[in-house]
């Protein structure tokens, strides 16, 4: 496994690098690189899932042969191990991974185009918990290239194309900080899925060294913070990461990155029952957050099995969303989509580990 060169890990550059090393001349690199993400139906790709190289036919015979058999370059797509479709298009995939592993994907379908949720990590070690995704801790950092595959392998399952990416499945993707920069620039190459970085959305449960190196090295890639609490001490209650940051320390980081990219960042907040959703707890969060380019974006909890925490109603919810807004704080509430599958991070995984 280990000198492996994962493609689907690599840039266009890096792609005709990685195949001058191996002897071949440098645009062949560029023409796989192009091959990998020319868009495939279901069936071809389940038509073809012996070799990715037989179908470029503009290689060399000997060539395509050749690549089949190197055993050091893989071009593997996660596998799905279970697929749940709900009533309004959501799809949610539990991957397996080549080592075993499993991590999960869902497929939104919008308005404006079809949106991938996808994991950064195996597990994760950030304890928040309301969490399903945190339980058992983290098992591994995820490669680009299995990032890359999720939404490869989704767009092929559906047979659309994904338009958006947001990384709020499992993991925290700052704790992946270098593998998650490689797979937002390798979605974005020119010659490959062409994604724009606007379409990309990063959420961090607040690793500010993190938030201020992002903005320098991804200015226009969204930002999204998982807030959950307007202050210290309610924060601590359900996210240990806050013994490690401010709240204020984040919403100065977020201010400094609004300035420096000129783009809004968002809030995530999860109403939780009694804790956070309060009247009091609500009204210091328009404090806190009055006159900062910002948007706060309101989830309903999803409950997950033998928590504590409980959800508040739909209505409630918007009754929320309508007083921050009226008080300076742009607010939505989150569309729930897949509310017939277990949508909800983590969620997939676990059951399955239990089986
Ligand atoms: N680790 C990253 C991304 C993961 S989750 C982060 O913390 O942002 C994406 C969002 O879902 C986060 O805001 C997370 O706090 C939230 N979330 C996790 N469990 C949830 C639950 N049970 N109900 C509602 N939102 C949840």
């Amino acid at each position: 496994m280990k000198n492996t060169i994962d493609l689907y890990g690599l840039t266009e550059k890096e792609m005709r690098e990685a195949f001058k090393a191996q002897g071949y001349p440098a645009f062949r690199g560029s023409q796989v690189f192009k091959h990998l993400y020319e868009p495939q139906t279901a069936e071809s790709h389940s038509a073809a899932p012996a070799s990715v190289f037989a179908d470029m036919t503009d290689l060399p015979k000997a060539m395509r042969e050749e690549l089949t058999e190197d055993s050091r370059i893989s071009a593997e797509l996660p596998q799905i191990l279970e697929r749940q479709v709900a009533k309004d298009g959501t799809c949610k995939y539990l991957f397996g991974l080549a080592d075993g592993e499993a991590i999960e994907a869902v497929f939104m379908k919008y308005e404006y185009g079809n949106s991938l949720c996808v994991s950064s990590q195996v597990g994760c070690r950030m304890g928040c918990r309301f969490c399903a995704s945190t339980r058992r801790g983290l098992v591994r950092d995820l490669t680009a290239a299995e990032m890359v595959g999720q939404v490869l392998a989704a767009e092929r399952d559906r047979g659309e194309p994904v338009g958006h990416i947001v990384i709020m499945g499992i993991g925290e993707p700052f704790d992946n900080y270098e593998n998650v920069g490689r797979f937002l620039d390798v979605l974005h190459e020119p010659k490959g899925k062409n994604m724009s970085y606007r379409n990309m959305t990063v959420s961090t449960c607040g690793l500010i060294e993190k938030i201020r190196a992002f903005g320098d090295d991804h200015p226009t890639v969204n930002l999204a913070i998982s807030l959950h609490a307007p202050n210290d001490e309610l924060r601590k209650k359900t996210m240990p990461v806050a013994n490690r940051y401010t709240v204020a320390e984040i919403v100065e980081a977020c201010k400094a990155h609004a300035e420096k990219t000129g783009r809004r960042v968002t809030y995530e907040y999860a109403l939780i029952k009694d804790v956070n959703a309060t009247k009091e707890a609500v009204s210091e969060l328009a404090d806190l957050l009055r006159g900062t380019l910002c948007h706060v974006n309101l989830i309903p909890l999803n409950e997950v099995e033998e928590s504590e925490f409980h959800g508040i109603t739909r209505q409630e919810a918007e009754d929320i969303a309508a007083y921050l807004t009226a008080h300076g704080v742009p607010a939505t509430v989150r569309r729930s989509l897949g509310r017939d599958i277990d949508a909800a991070c983590g969620q997939l995984r676990s059951k399955a580990e239990l089986r």
